[in-house]
């Protein structure tokens, strides 16, 4: 193929954006690692997928008046920051919820490392509002830093509520067959991420059950 000659750029792989399950948000960030039938994958596989992402929750961040809310572009260390607060978050999902899919559980090192991760991101981009009034009073939110490390500050904040709260007891880890996610459990019923999880592991169990029966 030629690319070049033709300054046709070459096809690049963008990464695909994971399920949002309507959680709160670190648990959505949690959840940017994601697997389907057709492997593992993650949404924050570069910038341009943490830009994407971003995006997609941006009415959920409350962000909207903030200086540099709409700005396009995620810079090296935003992005590096980024993925360190997700595994962070995993990491300390995989403590709270018990995670067996995680393998071996979290040493004490990686666990207080998560939480030092956690705690930085929320001091680096602390928030202020001012009041604005033109026809009707409006509250503006404002930071010194960059509008993409005031949502991931936003979201480590959101983390250290969830798991110091009573709503880290209904965290789960959705244990379907294959799946990654991480949940919280809102209904005393709900076991699954998804209803398509939910089916995925009837029919692994009704399989199971046949061929060992
Ligand atoms: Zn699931």
């Amino acid at each position: 193929m030629i690319y070049s000659m033709l300054s046709i750029s070459k096809p690049v792989r963008i990464p695909r954006l994971s399920p949002l399950l309507g959680e709160l948000l670190p648990v959505e960030l949690m959840n940017t690692i994601w697997a389907d039938r057709t492997g593992g994958h993650d949404a924050l596989f570069d910038a341009r997928g943490l830009r994407r992402w971003l995006d997609a929750v941006r009415d959920r961040l409350d962000l909207d008046g903030l200086p540099g809310s709409s700005a396009r572009r995620v810079t090296p260390d935003q992005f590096v920051s980024a993925r360190e607060l997700r595994d962070a978050l995993r990491c300390l999902a995989a403590v709270a919820t018990d995670d067996p899919r995680a393998g071996a559980p979290a040493s004490e090192r990686a666990h207080r490392d998560a939480v030092r991760t956690v705690n930085e991101a929320c001091a680096r981009a602390p928030m202020w509002s001012t009041l604005e009034w033109r026809d009707e009073p409006r509250r503006i939110p404002r930071s010194a830093q960059p509008a993409v490390e005031v949502a991931l500050a936003r979201i480590a904040e959101q983390a250290v509520d969830l798991f110091s709260g009573p709503r880290r007891a209904d965290l789960r880890a959705c244990l379907a067959p294959g799946c990654v996610l991480y949940f919280l459990r809102d209904d005393r019923r709900r076991e699954w991420c998804s209803p398509a999880c939910g089916n995925r592991a009837r029919v692994a169990r009704h399989y199971r059950r046949h061929k060992l029966g």
